[in-house]
């Protein structure tokens, strides 16, 4: 069996990140000041993000050029491949071709440097000493306190408490890279303070470390706050996956039937299909681009979209998008990355106006695709990948059972190597959502 994989040259590495803003049918509806519920202002921003950043954030140019610096630490991992699972397309006897993109090549094992890299050489620019963030799995904060150690800043990371007793690990990687982090609740803001003092056992949200980060930087010198989703400039970084797979498409000549991603804030998944947005837009290609989150926390599937706050106090801007409330505690599960309460505002825009659908799957099912991925291709998914992939096998299963063969592309956003515990647990019985 030949191994396929479609490599890009470092040189044909895209040099601009792509922007959907100026090609959506409407203008996205702005975020809005949370204390005048007027749309927010650029200035409203500047207490916590760096002008350069507030700029991309706003901007309606459809390409926004990578500086030199950025791409010089993204070719330590990219362009990277597109693979075809022809193992797992044997195994599932299915006619379908499955590809996929793999981001936990990179640094820290999954997309999030992509968006860590830029946003600290911004900072980095704009004169910050000290980011703040929050982190529920550990993925981001790790993402961040690698990029800030390259730009010689301080990091500080609050992770949500569920996630800082089950994954020591994650805290150990963080200190590696000489990142801060604590638990989130914590000690250190008032915020946090007045949360342990009402609920001493909450699990903590990512809505909640959220606020401390931001209490947190406001009253630090030159330390600003940093997102690892959700937000229009984290989304356009991401584009990096999508505008390589659409060179690799081009050279196998190629359109994809199904582009597929797993969802938390809605990064990984924009940053793979804005760049095809625009032909389904046109209706100049039927694309079908699926994003599936946990049924746990189904923000697309079973939230209302309307405007609702980013974090748990209300103090970030209110963004229009699809949410589950930032009240919203989501059960324990494994996939710490899918447990925001809300989806990105362009991602939800899209999803609103039918560009794309949604899908939400059970974890042990979730497992199930992941294993069986890992037995085919050798490596171990992430628990936010394995959703991808559950979505995969359904189409797979549905070519087999009408011999078409279609294409199936999905990003894998990240590897799996520190939630061995989690598979554990699917292995010996214990997952019973
Ligand atoms: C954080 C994370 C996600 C979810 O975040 P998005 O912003 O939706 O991409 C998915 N997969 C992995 C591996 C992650 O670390």
């Amino acid at each position: 069996m030949v191994q396929i994989k479609i490599n890009l040259d470092e040189n044909e590495m895209p040099k601009y990140w792509y922007n959907i803003v100026p090609d959506l049918p409407d203008p996205p509806e702005p975020p809005l000041n949370p204390f005048t519920g007027e749309p927010a202002k650029a200035e409203d921003l500047e207490t916590i993000f760096p002008k350069s950043l507030i700029m991309q954030e706003m901007s309606n140019e459809r390409y926004a050029k990578i500086p030199k610096e950025v791409l010089e630490i993204y070719k330590m991992w990219r362009p990277n491949p597109l693979r075809r699972a022809v193992r797992l397309e044997k195994i599932l006897k299915t006619p379908a071709q499955i590809y996929y993109k793999y981001e936990g090549e990179s640094p820290t094992g999954s997309h999030k440097v992509n968006s860590s890299v830029p946003q600290c050489y911004y900072n980095m620019k704009d004169g910050t000493e000290l980011l703040t963030t929050e982190t529920g799995a550990g993925q981001w904060g790790c993402a961040l306190a690698y990029a800030c150690n390259l730009f010689e800043m301080d990091c500080k990371v609050f992770m949500v408490r569920s996630s800082f007793e089950q994954k020591p690990q994650r805290k150990t990687l963080i200190n590696l890279w000489g990142g801060n982090v604590v638990s989130s609740p914590s000690m250190e803001t008032e915020y946090g303070r007045e949360i342990i003092k009402q609920t001493p056992d909450i699990p903590g949200t990512l809505g909640i470390a959220i606020t401390e980060a931001i209490e947190y930087a406001m009253k630090q010198p030159n330390a600003k706050y940093s997102l690892g989703s959700v937000l229009n400039h984290v989304l356009l970084h991401q584009t990096i996956i999508g505008l390589e797979l659409k060179k690799q498409m081009e050279i196998i000549d190629t359109t994809p039937d199904y582009l597929i991603g797993c969802c938390g804030g809605g990064s990984n998944f924009a940053g793979l299909i804005f760049p095809f947005v625009k032909d389904i837009i046109d209706k100049k290609s039927d694309i079908q681009a699926i994003g599936v989150e946990s049924s746990t926390c189904p923000s697309m599937t079973k939230g209302e979209y309307r405007y609702d706050s980013g974090d748990a106090a209300g103090k970030t801007p209110d963004l229009k998008m699809y949410t589950l409330g930032c009240q919203f505690v989501p059960p324990a599960q494994h996939a710490g990355g899918l447990r925001y309460h809300g989806m990105a505002p362009l991602l939800s825009q899209v999803l609103n106006s039918g560009f794309c659908k949604a899908e939400s799957y059970r974890e042990y099912d979730v497992f199930k695709a992941g294993h069986l991925f890992s037995k085919a291709e050798g490596i171990i998914p992430a628990p936010e990948s394995c959703h991808a992939i559950a979505a995969v096998l359904k189409r797979a299963e549905e070519c087999k059972k009408t011999g078409e063969k279609k294409t199936i592309v999905f990003n894998l956003s990240g590897h799996g190597f520190i939630d061995l515990y989690a598979y554990e647990k699917y292995l010996t019985g214990k997952m019973v959502t």
